[in-house]
């Protein structure tokens, strides 16, 4: 099955059939593939390459850039069905996301090429006759992608169509539980690109490798910018290693999301917006919702009625119409036991959480997804456990509401549920929620791609995809211009 999806999408067999990395399917343990894993050598050496393509990318004119990304965008266009069901064997998600997972590169695809005619500067009002001032955007050199498992496709495409029309060549080290869609994407791209003449060799690589080879990339004084998307503990090491060399990093990191539930809320709209992001991909996005902060008047309604609706989701295989997949593995399942097992001592109420399908997927780890009734914010809560348990704490201010969203490490999404105005103004202004994504009536997860994504504190800081994200990937340039005759200098000084 996956070997006929990887032969569709134009994937060389020799890639996912040698090696001796494993890849197995989330949905079934079985094996889908074995990889080689490349080391230090090979990531420098595919540098190299890359910076050589820089030199003639950054020529080509950026209109003509975002044509190649127009025509690789129609290339998932007609490869979606294939490449989402891949998504969905190797990272589990079921049959939707993995095809919104393909939409959503579509999307950025499409974003790209029309950025690629709006890459606009500046003209600044210089202080001195006979002078212009004008700020420009250069393409920046070789970017660096590091991706996690979760979000194996779309991440890479949210920072390569902008790169590409930025002028940047790139260098992508896929997570080491996801590389058969990596390769995919890989082998799609170089069909477009080898039919596009001013493409240079090289423009888009894949390395598939472990931590090592992320380092490299990392370490490697030719990649300008580094945009990683994992764990808080991987932009931990990865932050300091690229800013002692001088270079830029994009830090997409972990989340931990918080819905504030008001009394006035629409709890209909609520439980559905509760369920798709808590439960949704399983627990296994970033921007997926971990905590709920209820108001005391409804808190028991909606524990009561959001119990009820967990009741019936189904879990089981993604690709058969289930609501809910499996984790991505066992030392997934294990975190997510630890993580039940210490709010039951910190205080908790645990309602689900249990392994499912164990007689039928041995070798899979599916869980019901869990609803933990915490004392308060403690430990556990402020802790990202990448899996689905959704802590509910109450609250009896919105003050009291704000600043239990505030208090933890990480700062990516927030979301409030409010028909009163005063209370969504409140939580999307300066002494609101402290996230890079603050929403009002909408769940926390699904951004769309036309809004910068990204968090603040331990999220990493980093923005990609919309608005103008497309800054990080080109270096600025203040040019200043004499067409006088005369050599007036800055600040009326005078030098003679
Ligand atoms: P992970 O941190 O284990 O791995 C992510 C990537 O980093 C992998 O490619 C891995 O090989 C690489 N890596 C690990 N250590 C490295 C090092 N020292 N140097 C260089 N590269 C290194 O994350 P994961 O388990 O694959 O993904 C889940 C995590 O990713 C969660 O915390 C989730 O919140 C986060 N995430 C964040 C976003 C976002 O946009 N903020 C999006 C998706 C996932």
């Amino acid at each position: 099955m996956v070997a006929a999806l990887l032969d569709r999408l134009g994937v060389d067999p020799s890639l996912y059939s040698q090696g001796d990395h494993a890849v197995h399917s989330p949905i079934d343990g079985s094996r889908i593939g074995t990889v080689r894993l490349v080391g230090k050598v090979e990531v420098e050496q595919a540098v190299g390459r890359a910076a050589e393509a820089f030199q003639a990318w950054r020529k080509v004119p950026a209109p003509r850039r975002g044509e190649l990304i127009r025509l690789y965008g129609e290339a998932l266009r007609q490869h979606k069905a294939e490449l989402g069901e891949l998504v969905s064997w190797e990272a589990g998600k079921i049959t939707q996301e993995g095809l919104g997972e393909v939409q959503e590169m579509i999307d950025i695809c499409d974003f790209a090429v029309g950025l690629s005619r709006q890459l606009y500067g500046l003209t600044i009002a210089s202080e001195r006759p006979g002078h212009h001032m004008r700020e420009t955007w250069h393409p920046l050199g070789v970017v660096g992608v590091i991706s996690a498992f979760n979000f194996p496709v779309a991440v890479w495409s949210w920072n390569t169509a902008l790169a590409l029309v930025c002028g940047n060549p790139v260098v992508w080290k896929p997570s080491e539980k996801t590389p058969l869609t990596a390769l995919a994407c890989q082998a799609l791209f170089e069909r477009v690109a080898k039919d596009f003449s001013e493409a240079p060799a090289h423009l888009s690589q894949v390395v598939i490798g472990a931590r090592e080879a992320g380092e490299a990339l990392v370490d490697d004084p030719r990649v300008a910018l580094v945009s990683a998307t994992g764990s808080t503990r991987m932009g931990r090491e990865v932050a300091p290693r690229v800013a002692a060399r001088f270079a830029r990093s994009v830090l997409e990191l972990g989340g931990n999301n918080a819905m504030i539930l008001t009394p006035s809320a629409d709890l209909d709209l609520a439980v559905r917006a509760i369920l798709f992001s808590a439960v949704g991909t399983a627990g296994q996005r970033c921007t997926t919702l971990r905590r709920l902060i209820a108001h005391e008047s409804v808190k028991a309604e909606i524990v009561e009625r959001l119990k009820a609706a967990y009741s019936k989701v189904r879990i089981g295989h993604p690709l058969q119409g289930n609501l809910v997949g499996p984790l991505i593995d066992r030392q997934s399942f294990e975190g997510m036991q630890r993580a039940l097992e210490q709010a039951r001592a910190e205080g908790g109420v645990v309602f689900g959480g249990e392994r499912q399908l164990q007689d039928r997927f041995p070798e899979a780890w599916y869980v019901s997804p869990a609803i933990v009734e915490m004392p308060g914010q403690s430990a556990v809560v402020c802790h990202e456990t990448f899996a689905p348990i959704l802590y509910v704490v109450g609250y009896q201010d919105f003050a009291e509401a704000i600043a239990l969203n505030n208090a933890v490490p990480q700062g990516l999404s927030s979301c409030v549920f409010t028909t009163d105005v005063r209370e969504a103004e409140l939580f999307q202004s300066a002494v609101g929620s402290d996230c890079g994504i603050a929403n009002v009536n909408i769940g926390p997860s699904g951004a769309e791609i036309g809004g910068a994504f990204g968090g603040e504190k331990e999220t990493g800081g980093g923005r990609e995809s919309g608005s103008d994200a497309w800054k990080a990937y080109m270096r600025r340039q203040t040019n200043t211009v004499n067409y006088s005759h005369e050599l007036p200098l800055a600040q009326g000084i005078t030098f003679d």
